[in-house]
């Protein structure tokens, strides 16, 4: 775009409700929390355990920066590589139950490291429709031919990789924009039909499913034959910041030594490693945490199927309340606003055209008061607008 265009696609945006702002949040990220100076009782958070300010883990990040300092100072092939991003790593390949695990800055980063470096020109890449920005990112950063299968439709993947073999499947473990599960179990035996590499992302479901928060595979019974390459993030249900890839020696390797997004960036702080260790720890021996997101995710389908509300078909923290239209979206997302409470909509390009919605999402840190609190808002929503 020319300097001249700017100011005109900045009105287009604005016209077609398309236009994105942000609020500015004054404290920690928390279910009540101050919103551009407001008092609001906030449902868009990732922070589906509740330890993004949970004390033990300020503590961590405290302690942490006392003994390393605030910098890593440069990169983890350089000098940037301390004692404790080595201890986190492997915690959070015991945890995955892969020989290894390589810390990435940001998830974003660790999808684009991890497909440009095991894919490349003349290679095809696979993905589903409706996978998170980054997987598809890292797919035409690899210069490999990205093709997107159907959401969630193992058979079509099946007719597309007839057509010229896959050298790699991505697809999210739990879907971000619309909490379902990705059909895990039948594109495993796609890809080792082909000889293909799966990828799958769990930013949405470690921490919250399987045996301890180990994530989706672990709910579903999958091991790391079936799917080689797990992507997890740390800045969702773990409430720090950052990213892992966790697999085989080989594979770490390879990505130490290929992933570009790896190389060339200075390491995290060492301290929010720190931070991390201990929210992991909680994490896995705070079941109650996950039973409760459990009930309360229960409490807000009841009450929604009540109001006749079209949430989408989730068992997830992430429970989406379809809209349709942007403009219905932004009514509703400012409806709930003026009752002091946040879902924030999204729009396209984030979701596909035509399916603007609510991303409602509950967290561990909420009380059963706050859901009922956010469902009378709901049901306080136009008639016409819900329907
Ligand atoms: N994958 C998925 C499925 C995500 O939802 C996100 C975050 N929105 C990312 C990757 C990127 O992770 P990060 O925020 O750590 O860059």
């Amino acid at each position: 775009m020319s300097p001249d265009e700017l100011a005109p696609e900045l009105g287009r945006l604005q016209a077609a409700g398309l236009y994105r702002r942000r609020r500015v949040l004054g404290g920690p990220q928390q279910p009540r929390c101050l919103v551009d100076g407001r008092p609001m009782l906030s449902f868009c958070s990732n922070d589906y355990l509740g330890l993004a300010n949970h004390p033990e883990v300020v503590a961590a990040l405290c302690r942490g920066a006392e003994r390393w300092g605030v910098g890593s100072g440069t990169a983890h092939l350089v000098n940037g590589h301390c004692a404790a991003h080595e201890a986190l790593e492997e915690e959070l390949a015991d945890f995955t139950g892969r020989p290894r695990a390589l810390l990435f800055s940001t998830g974003y980063m660790a999808n684009l490291g991890v497909i440009s470096a095991l894919a490349g020109r003349g290679d095809t890449v696979f993905e589903d429709r409706l996978n998170h920005a980054s997987l598809l990112d890292g797919a035409l950063l690899s210069r490999a031919t990205l093709r997107r299968y159907p959401h969630g439709d193992p058979a079509a993947l099946g007719r597309m990789a007839a057509e010229g073999p896959p050298r790699l499947i991505a697809t999210d473990g739990v879907f971000s924009m619309d909490g379902d599960l990705a059909p895990i179990r039948a594109l495993a035996r796609i890809a080792r039909e082909a000889g293909a590499w799966l990828l799958v992302d769990d930013a949405h479901g470690l921490g919250v499913l399987g045996r301890e928060g180990r994530g989706t595979l672990n709910h579903l019974g999958l091991d790391a034959r079936a799917v080689p390459i797990l992507m997890g993030t740390l800045g969702k249900a773990l409430g720090t910041f950052g990213a892992f890839v966790a697999g085989s020696e080989e594979l770490i390797e390879t990505l130490v030594q290929r992933a570009r997004s790896y190389i060339y960036t200075t390491a995290a702080p060492p301290a929010l490693a720190e931070a991390t260790r201990t929210s992991l720890a909680i994490a896995r021996r705070e079941a109650w945490r996950r039973e409760r997101l459990q009930t309360l995710i229960q409490r807000l389908r009841a009450g929604a199927a009540q109001l006749g509300l079209p949430l989408a078909d989730s068992s997830t923290p992430i429970q989406p309340l379809m809209a349709g239209n942007a403009a219905r979206a932004l009514a509703w997302g400012q409806g709930l606003e003026s009752a002091g409470i946040l879902v924030t909509p999204i729009r396209p390009p984030t979701v596909p055209e035509g399916t603007a919605r609510l991303r409602i999402t509950l967290s561990a840190a909420h009380t059963e008061s706050d859901v009922d609190r956010l469902l009378d808002a709901l049901g306080a929503l136009p008639r016409r607008a819900a329907a």
